[in-house]
């Protein structure tokens, strides 16, 4: 197939466009580049700088290129940022995927696989969560998710546009080439890592307070690979609908900084902070629907295993992707 992977020099971009290109499929990156990097575009891929916010960028893409599909990772992505930045993210976010939407309309691309999130569900009644839950989003990050969802089915009512909606869990891990370079960085696990390379003295635990095993919060941590996977098997035509993507095992903040210190063998300092807004004391997948409907089969469940991939690119691109490499 030939796809166009919008956001592809971002983090899961980047692996799910190697992984098209080592399944043999023609694919084109469209990206701004604002905050992904052209050194985490696969060579294979055919390359395009463009800005969603800017209609004719994506309009002129897909008219000149005529996918078979679009993959739609470009997004601001920090939850955090969201709820003290709120307007950007609905411009980009939102904004982005509605000019997405009108550009495949002209075009005549019929088929999305839209990258969503579990924070699309805010504070879930049940766990582990599955698709049946309702989504009441508690962060701007979220809710611009959520909104784009709505957008992308009312797409799929009118102009069948064959819509896909996975929704992950906590996205980690690297392959050989590919890896988490945010800048600046938020998330967990390549923080804790900053800490073993020396970059960063501590990590900052936030909140201890909240009712789980040890009072940090519990995320479902999935390994990129096995995410870079379902949107391949979504590819598949007569696949639609939303797809939470997660392992189903919780593990704690305080249990994640554990089993980096044993893979990395650095003590890695931890300090006790105020909880962050918008996050939620605990989120763990139930992905029985992407098992049986769309055939997804992770490989790489072990959080050890998850965390010495990371270690490993981490060492290797010590800098992330400002050299070269
Ligand atoms: N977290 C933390 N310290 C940090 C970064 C994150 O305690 O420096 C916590 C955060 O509150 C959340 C978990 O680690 O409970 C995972 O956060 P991350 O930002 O990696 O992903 P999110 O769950 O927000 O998508």
């Amino acid at each position: 197939m030939k796809v166009l992977v919008a956001g592809g020099a971002g983090y899961i971009g980047s692996v799910t466009t190697e992984m098209l290109c080592d399944k043999g499929h023609e694919v084109v990156v469209f990206d701004s580049l604002e905050r992904g990097f052209q050194a985490a575009v696969d060579p294979r891929a055919k390359f395009m700088q463009g800005d969603l916010r800017y209609k004719e960028d994506i309009k002129s893409a897909l008219l000149a290129e005529r996918p078979d599909a679009v993959i739609h990772f470009a997004a601001y992505i920090e939850v955090g940022e969201s709820m003290k930045e709120p307007m950007p993210f609905f411009e980009n976010n939102v904004g982005g995927s509605m000019n997405l939407m009108n550009a495949m309309v002209e075009s005549g691309c019929k088929k999305l696989i839209f990258s969503s999130t579990c924070a699309t569900y805010g504070t879930p009644e049940r766990m582990p969560m599955d698709e049946t839950l309702p989504q009441l989003p508690e962060s701007v990050y979220g809710e611009s998710k959520y909104l784009c969802e709505h957008i992308f089915k009312w797409g799929e009512e009118i102009h069948g546009i064959e819509c896909v909606f996975l929704r992950y869990f906590n996205a980690c891990g690297a392959t050989e080439k590919y890896g988490e370079a945010h800048n600046p960085e938020s998330h967990l696990i390549p923080l804790v890592l900053q800490v073993a390379q020396g970059k960063r003295d501590k990590i900052f635990i936030f909140g201890d307070d909240y009712e789980t095993r040890d009072g940090t919060c519990v995320r479902d941590y999935i390994h990129i690979k096995d995410l870079a996977q379902a949107h391949i098997l979504a590819l598949k035509p007569g696949v639609r609908g939303g797809f939470n993507l997660g392992n189903g095992d919780g593990y704690t903040v305080k249990e994640v900084i554990e089993v980096c210190r044993k893979v990395t063998g650095h003590p890695i300092p931890a300090e006790l902070e105020p909880r962050r807004a918008g996050d939620c004391s605990a989120l763990v997948a139930d992905s029985t629907k992407a098992k049986t409907e769309l055939g997804w089969n992770p490989q790489f469940a072990d959080l050890k295993t998850i965390v010495q991939s990371a270690w490993n690119w981490h060492q290797a691109h010590p800098d992330g992707y400002t050299e070269s490499t």
